[in-house]
């Protein structure tokens, strides 16, 4: 590993628009678990009850038992890990130009992140269906208290602002990731299954408008045939040695 981490300094200390695209691996370390690989949450919650659109609009009450028994205890104490704050160290050497997440827990803007691309929303906030008001995470977990699922004062149902399966991504972000990823010297791609589309088509794009592709992540992905250099290693430990 030595070798390809003194390759990664090489490539940072030549870059300047650096592209952090991170994945669910990223905040593994922060206590929130993964949805794929060792432990994650689909071994335990199937996804096309608990994380589809369709589903959700059935029978909402699956998603917020969800939310209220594992979501929301555990976003609530995560706290960003190390990872969050080197990204937030390289951007003040002015080396990060966009972090793009699909990361739904907002931790990377906790860190002090200030260019952050959400792919996928955020999870602490949610809206009405019916009005489009907005709730604070801690606002619909006392609702849930009294009924479930829970609704508006205008009597429409909440929905978390994150997508779920059978949902487009949000266009602005998607538009700003394609961009983000079409102009960056460097795309590196740090704790990511890459098998969620249309994000994990982001890699690519940067690759094949000659930025140097860097994947770290535990498991082997998809697209590591195409990186420049793969590490399968915790984020942490990566970005520690390279910090
Ligand atoms: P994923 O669950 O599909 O894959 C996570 C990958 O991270 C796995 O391949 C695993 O090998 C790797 N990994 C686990 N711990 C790691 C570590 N410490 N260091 C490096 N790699 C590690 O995640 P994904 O590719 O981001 O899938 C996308 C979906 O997961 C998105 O829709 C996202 O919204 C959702 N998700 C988000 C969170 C979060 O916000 N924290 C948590 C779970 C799922």
């Amino acid at each position: 590993m030595d070798e390809r981490i003194s390759k990664i300094k090489k490539l940072i200390s030549i870059s300047n628009q650096i592209v952090a695209f991170t994945g669910a691996g990223f905040s593994a370390e922060s206590g929130i678990s993964t949805f794929r690989g060792a432990g994650g949450l689909w071994s335990k919650y199937n996804p096309s009850i608990y994380a589809d659109i369709n589903y959700f609009i059935k029978d909402p009450s699956y998603y917020w038992n969800f939310f209220r028994d594992e979501r929301y205890p555990v976003i609530k104490k995560a706290k960003p890990n190390d990872g969050h704050y080197a990204l937030v160290e390289l951007e003040k050497l002015g080396k990060i130009y966009r972090v793009i997440t699909q990361n739904i827990d907002g931790l990377h803007q906790m860190a002090g992140s200030s260019e952050v691309i959400e792919l996928h929303g955020n999870t602490r906030k949610i809206f009405c269906m019916n009005c489009d008001k907005t709730y604070s995470m801690d606002r619909v977990y006392n609702l849930l208290k009294k009924e479930l699922p829970p609704r508006c004062s205008c009597g429409g149902i909440l929905k978390p602002g994150t997508v779920l399966f059978g949902e487009p991504l949000p266009q602005v972000a998607l538009d700003m990731a394609n961009i983000a990823a079409r102009n960056c010297d460097m795309f590196i791609v740090l704790g990511s299954s890459l098998v969620v589309y249309p994000a994990a088509a982001l890699p690519e794009i940067a690759k094949n408008n000659r930025a140097k592709l860097i994947i770290v992540n535990i498991d082997p992905t998809p697209l590591d045939n195409i990186a420049d250099i793969v590490i399968n290693e915790s984020v942490s430990k990566v970005l520690s040695e390279l910090i």
